[in-house]
């Protein structure tokens, strides 16, 4: 037996260095150490011999079986070493290889436009000032004029935080913070986002972006804020740019008006995107300063008058790239965002 035993140790070491694979090698230990393996078999006749060589056998067999366990196991580390060099040599980064994953990215359409307005407005000498989207219920309505049933302060229009204080629904509320500050003459800009709570659609969104400009001076007429929204809109669109002012009512400017420009679809000719009325619709809105949201704020108005007016950048970006759908400028398509 003890013969019998060692041949089938070598035979077994001569199997398992040839095996490659982890399958294979399984094979084998089944083969000679499963329950009905080669030298498991032995086990079984164990029970036939004399008495006196039963342990002996046992042990033996035992041996045999511990031995060739060895062997495997130490096969099978090599053979998972194998594999695992194998798997990092095949998985190594090729420096090369699709270079393009790594893009350089660059401002979104509504931050460049933010940039150019405000660069605009601070050719003109106007300061550039920046305020929290989160305001209270007495900068963002009551100081600014705003009755107590105007529809903007329903809860349907407006995201309120509690009674107090609300997403900031429009940037005029940084009218009442600038003029708090008590500092005068103002003219200043304030661009950054505002908040309704509006259904989604190819000209609405709940949240979008503002452009707020006060000038309050001992002076300050309409006619400076015609002069400041020609030279803008030049600036802005260049000078074959058409624009009209129409008659409006806001709680906070007296008089008010609202500034359309030329449809960017048709030019002008008339196109559903106006309604065929060749006009590109309120992209802005003012007029003086009420003489209430000066005296609010502790400025004589008597001695001081003021106008102001708020435009919407989306709009903005909208006309001067020719869009139809606001959405674009949210949807975070790269096809629509790597043109400009
Ligand atoms: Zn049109």
């Amino acid at each position: 037996m003890k013969e019998e035993l060692k041949a089938l140790v070598e035979e077994a070491t001569k199997a398992i260095e040839e095996k490659t694979d982890l399958k294979s090698l399984e094979e084998l230990r089944v083969k000679y150490l499963g329950k009905k393996g080669k030298i498991t078999a032995f086990k079984k006749n164990i029970s036939k011999l004399p008495n006196e060589e039963k342990p002996m056998a046992g042990k033996l067999i035992n041996e045999t079986s511990r031995e060739v366990e060895k062997i495997l196991e130490k096969r099978k580390e090599i053979i998972k070493k194998e594999l695992l060099e194998k798997k990092i040599k095949e998985e190594k980064i090729d420096v090369t290889a699709n270079f393009d994953i790594y893009e350089t990215g660059h401002f979104s359409v509504i931050n460049q436009t933010m940039a150019e307005l405000e660069e605009i407005f601070q050719n003109m000498g106007f300061d550039v000032v920046e305020g929290p989207e989160i305001d209270t219920v007495k900068n963002v309505f009551d100081d600014l004029n705003s009755p107590k049933n105007h529809p903007s302060r329903s809860l349907s229009d407006t995201f309120y935080i509690d009674e107090d204080t609300l997403l900031r629904p429009h940037t005029s509320s940084m009218q009442i913070r600038v003029m708090n500050e008590g500092k005068l003459p103002i003219k200043m800009v304030s661009a950054g986002r505002v908040f309704r709570n509006d259904e989604v659609d190819a000209t609405h969104s709940p949240m979008f972006h503002q452009l707020e400009c006060l000038v309050v001076d001992e002076n300050a007429s309409l006619a400076n804020l015609k002069s400041t929204l020609e030279t803008f809109i030049k600036e802005m669109f260049g000078n074959d740019m058409k624009m009209r002012y129409r008659p409006h009512h806001f709680p906070f400017t007296e008089p008010s008006l609202e500034v359309d420009v030329t449809c960017p679809s048709c030019g002008g000719k008339g196109c559903p995107a106006c309604s065929n009325t060749g006009w590109s619709m309120e992209l802005l809105g003012g007029g003086m300063v009420h003489p209430n949201v000066l005296e609010n704020c502790g400025i004589d108005s008597e001695k001081y008058t003021g106008f102001a007016f708020g435009l919407g950048v989306d709009r903005i970006a909208m006309v001067k790239y020719g869009l139809d759908d606001i959405r674009l400028l949210f949807d975070n398509d790269k096809r629509f965002i790597k043109q400009f």
